[in-house]
């Protein structure tokens, strides 16, 4: 086979309350640098408070950098929102925030929600609870995504908390998504071995890393060209769904 590279799209910044302090963009960065990673994302529940930093530490390392935010649908599944533009992000940012709880953050059971910059200074933290569900559909959230250019992924299908398959049952035929994502606990042969619904659809897995150490813990190989290629993340994510079920 063509020699081919990994993604990690799915890792944590310190402004998710449930990941360390030591999740700060440019330490992500590196940290998949020597992991050989070739294209991360860096999502957080419900914000995209730490994408702008993000996005600025990017060009100084190897890998592509995606940004976005890992959304909670009214049904309680996690779905990755994936963009390359802070604008983008930051414009579902704004439309989920009007589709969330006004509630505040419990820092002391939940964990701190740290806003940091490109150089990892901690530049404030967030109040509002972000690890909460919307009051819209996964199809909504999908849409809303793609809508602004960007890459939805259900995100860990196979997971009984906040997982597709075991909250909903079966995939919404209304739902339109390139990539399923499933958790590090089994490979995209087992989940589609317990559900043969997966069959004609492209899975990636991912490390949902919370610390340095399981970033590219779980990744998803694809050829080198695609790990470059200059396409909104919607149309990337196409692209590579397409490659992944011709291999
Ligand atoms: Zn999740
Ligand atoms: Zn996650």
């Amino acid at each position: 086979m063509a020699p081919r590279v990994p993604i990690d799209l799915h890792i944590h910044t310190a402004l998710s309350p449930c990941a360390a302090a030591e999740m700060k963009p440019a330490e992500i960065l590196l940290t998949a640098e020597r992991a050989g990673l070739a294209v991360v994302g860096l999502v957080d529940h419900g914000s995209a408070g730490n994408a702008g930093a993000a996005l600025r530490a990017a060009p100084a390392f190897e890998p592509r950098v995606l940004v976005g935010i890992e959304a909670e649908s009214t049904e309680g599944v996690h779905l990755l929102a994936l963009f390359d533009t802070l604008e983008a992000v930051a414009d579902l940012e704004t439309v989920l925030a009007a589709h969330m709880p006004d509630l505040p953050n419990r820092p002391k059971v939940l964990g701190e929600q740290q806003l940091v910059d490109e150089w990892g200074e901690v530049r404030g933290v967030e109040d509002r609870l972000l690890v909460t569900a919307t009051d819209l559909g996964v199809e909504e959230i999908a849409d809303l995504t793609r809508a602004r250019g960007g890459l939805c992924i259900p995100a860990h299908i196979d997971r009984s908390v906040n997982g597709l398959l075991p909250l909903l049952g079966f995939l919404p035929p209304r739902l339109e998504v390139d990539l399923l994502e499933v958790s590090s606990a089994l490979t995209p042969e087992q989940a589609r071995e317990r559900w043969p619904e997966l069959a004609g659809r492209a899975l990636v897995t991912g490390s949902d890393a919370h610390c340095l150490q399981d970033v590219g813990r779980a990744v998803t190989w694809i050829p080198p060209e695609f790990a470059q290629a200059d396409l909104e993340p919607k149309k990337w994510g196409e692209a590579v769904a397409r490659e992944l079920l011709r291999a």
